[in-house]
């Protein structure tokens, strides 16, 4: 089985996930950029962390044999606040760089006037850029964000088949495929949206421009998801060719608008001793 995880905040994560994802079959990721838990206080916290996500995170990723890309925005939720707002100003000049293969996460958290603002001036930076865009959904009163989602993707005038819509459901999925979007799925552990559940969608809705992802960040989350729905997918009657097709080959059509990918296979699959500024994923060698 051959992975590429299309929604993955691997900062927060550690040298043993990216060992056991390399096993499962991930070759191939997209970081999104989002916010950390702890609030930003400056632009300077979001060009930092944005320079790692192209730098030294995509040469971690590598150490394990797995190719890194990300996506750049302001979030929703620090849109919300003004110390943030001025980093819309710096996107630009990060649209460009390599292996960024969308603008994102944009859209709503709490529906605020400060979040639709940030969110309509991104989706016109991915027009004028010539990027995917990479679209959240709120966790609270998803049906209603959704619906206003998608009219704001609507007025931008993007092609809808350059925008994911994130995190659906059963309830929202079906307004996501009649809009003409891409549907993204994030499976995580303790909640409803299980692979199981994910299986019976892709009965009901196929698998066309399907992306199904681990989200894992640093809350409770699971970087394998992606692998377990695919066995999921099969023991629920699917052939190998549409895991395929969901698990690699979606992601690799969606993400591949952008002109951005690199997934020409790394030689190593361990830590070289390599460094990035200095720094070695490696803690000494053994005696
Ligand atoms: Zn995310």
């Amino acid at each position: 089985m051959r992975i590429f995880d299309p929604h993955i905040h691997m900062t927060s994560r550690t040298t043993d996930d990216y060992e056991a994802m390399y096993a499962a079959g991930v070759r191939a990721l997209v970081e999104p950029a989002f916010w950390l838990g702890q609030p930003r206080t400056s632009v300077g916290s979001f060009t930092d962390y944005f320079d790692g996500l192209i730098g030294w995170e995509r040469f971690r990723a590598s150490q394990f044999g797995i190719r890194h890309h990300c996506t750049i925005a302001l979030n929703p939720k620090e849109a919300n606040d003004p110390r943030c707002t001025d980093v819309l100003d710096v996107l630009p000049r990060y649209l460009t760089k390599d292996g960024v293969v969308a603008v994102g996460e944009v859209g709503y958290d709490s529906m605020t006037e400060a979040e639709e603002k940030a969110f309509a001036h991104q989706l016109q930076l991915a027009v004028e850029y010539e990027l995917p865009v990479l679209v959240h959904t709120p966790h609270r009163d998803k049906l209603a964000g959704t619906k206003r989602t998608l009219e704001v993707v609507r007025e931008s005038g993007i092609a809808p088949e350059r925008v994911v819509v994130d995190h659906l459901n059963e309830v929202t999925v079906g307004l996501v495929a009649e809009a003409g979007c891409w549907m993204g799925f994030s499976i995580y552990p303790h909640t409803k949206m299980d692979e199981h559940r994910m299986v019976a969608i892709l009965a009901e809705y196929g698998t066309a421009r399907m992306l199904v992802n681990s989200a894992a960040d640093w809350g409770r989350s699971d970087p394998l998801k992606t692998y377990r729905t695919g066995q999921a997918m099969l023991a629920g009657g699917f052939t190998e060719s549409d895991v395929d097709t969901v698990l690699w080959r979606n992601p690799v059509e969606f993400y591949g608008q952008s002109g951005n990918l690199m997934l020409d296979p790394l030689e190593e699959s361990s830590p070289t001793g390599a460094t990035f500024e200095g720094n070695s994923v490696l803690r000494g060698a053994r005696q």
